[in-house]
């Protein structure tokens, strides 16, 4: 039931209540120890807040979040700060979130004492292991980051996460800005990663080829809902939700014979300050009935571990 709403602008003379944009407004799911869960949806679906709001980087305005049993949301700030070592972030542009005026080795080695991972004296060993671990020599120790190229730059991002040790990673866009060549390299490092570190992913992105290649389970985000949610050969080979198969028969099909027609959906994704009544899909929805447009349609399972949110379905 996790909900990130966000007010906006001011009350006016005519307006008694802000307006809010739903960026997340109600969404429900599970990921398991291990798994890469997959979050797909085009931009401004409200996939990265959700991200946000599941690391309290945004505090939620609704719902519940466990982690290994545990309300997150009964946590203090305090509790939650250090909670977090065991949720890390890996971002799209690891260079906005990287101090230029830091070497690697000292940025790296600033947290690892802080958080007190290592004794004292093991901290550079560590380091020189993790920077090994992620691609890199020793030598990049004592660079600063505007010497790294895009690819170097976010395997420095990806130790940055690991070196605390997290259980829980959210990847957000975690290779969108790179070459097409590096982001295969870095994905198969972050599939080596998880199994060697045990680590469990949330991988969000709007790539929905980058997607399938590394995700267990996929969820399909619309205007702040997950509308699917299904193993990533259900997800590929069977999408239910209208909306999936729309995202999924713009992918190019290299298997000819499974070419799908390409769905063109009708007009822009609507603002998440007005979201449609009924199913929110409905305006665009190449089958929607009367029904679609007053009766919101609930998450349901509907085959086993299929989740879709469409009365048709
Ligand atoms: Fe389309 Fe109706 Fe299903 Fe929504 S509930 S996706 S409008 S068919
Ligand atoms: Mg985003």
């Amino acid at each position: 039931g996790l909900k990130k709403h966000f007010p906006v602008g001011k009350k006016g003379l005519f307006s008694r209540h802000r307006k809010v944009v739903k960026a997340v407004d109600g969404v429900t799911f599970d990921i398991r120890r291990g798994e890469t869960l997959g979050i797909v949806g085009e931009s401004g679906c409200g996939k990265s807040t959700m991200g946000r709001a599941i690391l309290r980087l945004h505090e939620p305005s609704a719902g519940t979040i466990r982690f290994e049993g545990e309300d997150m949301m009964q946590l203090s700030r305090r509790e939650m700060r250090k909670k977090r070592k065991e949720m890390q972030m890996i971002f799209q542009d690891p260079y906005g979130s990287l101090n230029p005026r830091m070497t690697v080795g000292a940025m790296l080695s600033e947290i690892v004492r802080n958080h007190r991972i290592v004794p004292l004296k093991e901290t550079a060993d560590y380091i020189y292991q993790l920077l090994q671990e992620v691609g890199l020599g020793p030598q990049h120790f004592h660079r600063f980051p505007h010497e790294f190229s895009g690819g170097q730059r976010q395997r420095i991002g990806i130790a940055r996460a690991l070196c605390v040790n997290p259980k829980l990673v959210v990847c957000d866009e975690a290779v969108s800005a790179l070459d097409v060549s590096v982001q295969s390299q870095i994905l198969n490092l972050l599939v080596r990663l998880r199994k060697e570190h045990d680590l469990t992913y949330l991988f969000i992105s709007h790539d929905l080829s980058v997607v399938k290649h590394i995700s267990d389970r996929v969820g399909v985000m619309y205007l702040g809902r997950m509308v699917e949610l299904a193993d990533k050969q259900a997800i590929y080979a069977n999408p239910k939700h209208p909306y999936t198969q729309a995202l999924l028969s713009a992918i190019p099909s290299t298997d000819i014979d499974k070419k799908r027609e390409r769905i063109i959906l009708k007009g822009d994704v609507p603002s998440p300050l007005n979201i449609p009544s009924g199913c929110r899909f409905h305006p665009r929805c190449p089958v929607a009935t009367d029904e679609c447009r007053h009766q919101e349609p609930e998450f349901r399972q509907v085959g086993e571990q299929h989740y879709v949110a469409c009365h048709l379905v």
